[in-house]
């Protein structure tokens, strides 16, 4: 299954700046690294949130996270079709992310369970009804084997 959506088109971005294309055709997300302490943010800044060093570099994030904490609507929000799920997803470089999730059916989704990055539709930009992507994790497919 391709990690990036079918329709996706780099102009319909919902947060432009730090997602990438890899060579393999699947996405990256680019954080900071501070050189000074080993802090690493996303998405990527200038300086260090942490010590304040300039002497940082952007690097790539890992695809795989695990699942920090998630909610699930049943009621509607502008754009979204209930239900959906948004959670924080820990990477290992010791970032979280607030991400939209998707690929789960209802009592699939648990506290550490393994995600992967995705991109995605997020929602309908309201001006067009064109979609909007961004960066979605994923549960990883289990092994029914
Ligand atoms: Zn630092």
């Amino acid at each position: 299954m391709s990690r990036v959506h079918p329709e996706y088109d780099e102009s319909r971005r919902l947060v432009d700046g730090s997602i990438r294309t890899a060579d393999d055709g699947d996405p990256v997300l680019v954080g900071t690294e501070c050189a000074e302490c080993g802090f690493v943010v996303f998405p990527t800044r200038p300086f260090c949130r942490n010590c304040l060093s300039e002497n940082v570099d952007d690097i790539d994030l890992s695809r795989n996270g695990e699942l920090r904490t998630y909610t699930v609507a049943h009621t509607g929000q502008e754009g979204f079709e209930p239900p959906y799920a948004f959670g924080f997803v820990d990477l290992p470089e010791g970032v979280r992310l607030y991400s939209l999730l998707k690929g789960w059916e209802s009592g699939t989704l648990e506290v550490g369970a393994p995600v992967e990055l995705t991109l995605d539709e997020i929602k309908p930009d309201p001006k067009t009804g064109e979609p909007l992507f961004g960066h979605v994790f994923r549960l990883v497919e289990g092994d029914d084997d």
